[in-house]
């Protein structure tokens, strides 16, 4: 990793987050020809948050409507990071995935789920429960389930640590780990605790900060994050054959969270989850860990939803109760035959998902959001699948405000 002390410095693009989204801006900056870019991250390495924390999978594109963002980029993003793993050798585990019904009540949404994967150019099919037990033998479904083979998991910290050192090594790029970006001020330079740094173009990619730096630059005042916290349990090593790749129950799609889940991670592991909980800070990974002066607001914005937004407050009511391992076990068990709670352990793996609220609708926005003002570009909802779909949307953001 690269250190440097900064002081009053000057670059042609400075790219505020060493996540998944600023370093696939930073790739595509240099493959158009930008030579001096800076990325400035306040944690000593890159991937910290949402893009090291993730659950690695690369979605196909089945969920999404067809007019967002999340639709056009996402089969195409898969297929781009499976290249770049296969390039750079990294862990693939191309499994597929399938989604299973619990009821008869879901199979209209399974269908419907066919239809939007076909509009979005993602492989998937309808499939008969004899089928799906060629699949994934343990799974169980009602009717009819989707098979889609293109869903493939990776390790996402390896594949941003090859990106970072891909980037290092063209010597148009230079990061600076433990620098905090303080504010945009006049939107010539950005303050960071290290100094100043001059730029041309700005790029804000601080995934669950990016509102506050907007903001800092008079952009989506409207606009607020609020963290969800996904946790994660672990199926002990005895068991982890039961899936071979990945099972998904049949989301409510008005929602940007997919329900709890079984993952087969490429060393093998299989994970179930991640759980959408209200958090009460942007890196509030513990139970208390991570809080901060930030608590009373997220905990007010919280509750303003709870009582204004009744999708907000299904998941407000539905999504705590998997604290408590009876509920997450009950969820977990819709999805396969055999399941018994002694074949749960804990798991570490926690991460935040920062989810952009229009606080004048009182509306989660669904789809990433971009927005440009002056000389700085600031993108505001980098929510799941951000990671599938990063190297065309980062595409997409230098073609249509850079360029
Ligand atoms: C639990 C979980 C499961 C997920 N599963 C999947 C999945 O399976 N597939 C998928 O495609 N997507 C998934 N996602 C979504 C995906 O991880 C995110 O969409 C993506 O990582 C967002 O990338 P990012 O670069 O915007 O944010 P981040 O990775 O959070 O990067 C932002 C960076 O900015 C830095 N930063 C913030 N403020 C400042 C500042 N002031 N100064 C300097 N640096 C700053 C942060 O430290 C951070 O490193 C999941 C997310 C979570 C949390």
């Amino acid at each position: 990793m690269i250190r440097m002390n900064a002081h009053d410095r000057k670059y042609g693009t400075v790219i505020c987050g060493a996540g998944i989204v600023g370093l696939t801006l930073a790739r595509e900056l240099v493959r158009k020809g930008h030579k001096s870019i800076a990325v400035i991250e306040k944690e000593d390495r890159a991937g910290t948050h949402a893009s090291g924390r993730n659950s690695g999978v690369l979605h196909a594109g089945i969920y999404y409507s067809s007019d967002t963002l999340k639709a056009r980029f996402c089969a195409q993003g898969n297929a781009a990071m499976k290249e770049f793993c296969r390039k750079k050798n990294l862990a693939l585990l191309e499994s597929g995935k399938v989604i299973v019904a619990k009821n008869p009540g879901e199979v209209p949404t399974v269908v419907e789920l066919h239809r939007r994967a076909v509009a979005n150019g993602a492989s998937a099919k309808l499939i008969t429960e004899k089928e799906l037990a060629s699949i994934e033998p343990e799974a169980k479904t009602c009717e009819t389930a989707l098979h889609s083979p293109g869903t493939a998991v990776v390790d996402p910290k390896q594949v941003v640590a090859a990106m970072v050192e891909d980037l290092a090594s063209t010597g148009k790029v230079e990061f600076f780990f433990d620098t905090r970006v303080i504010g945009l001020g006049s939107g010539r330079a950005v303050d960071t605790g290290r100094g100043k740094f001059a730029f041309e173009l700005f790029i804000n990619a601080a995934g669950a900060y990016s509102d506050i730096i907007a903001h800092s630059h008079g952009v989506g005042a409207e606009y607020r994050l609020l963290p969800f916290k996904g946790t994660y349990k672990k199926i002990v090593p005895a068991r982890a054959g039961m899936v071979k790749g990945n099972i998904y129950p049949v989301p409510n799609i008005k929602n940007p969270f997919l329900g709890v889940h079984f993952t087969k991670n490429t060393k093998g592991e299989l994970y179930l989850g991640p759980t959408a909980i209200p958090a009460f800070a942007r890196e509030n990974y513990g139970l208390l860990a991570g809080l901060n002066g930030e608590f009373p607001g997220i905990l007010y914005r919280d509750a303003m939803l709870f009582l204004l937004n009744p999708q907000f407050r299904s998941l407000a009511f539905e999504e705590p109760k998997k604290y408590i391992s009876r509920y997450f076990y009950r969820s977990a068990k819709e999805l396969v035959r055999r399941l018994e709670p002694a074949d749960i352990e804990h798991a570490e793996k926690v991460g935040i998902r920062p989810q952009l609220v229009d606080w004048k609708k009182k509306q989660l926005v669904m789809d990433f959001m971009v927005v440009r003002k002056e000389n700085c570009v600031h993108v505001l909802n980098s929510v799941s699948p951000a990671f599938t779909c990063s190297m065309p949307f980062a595409e997409h953001v230098v073609r249509e405000y850079i360029l």
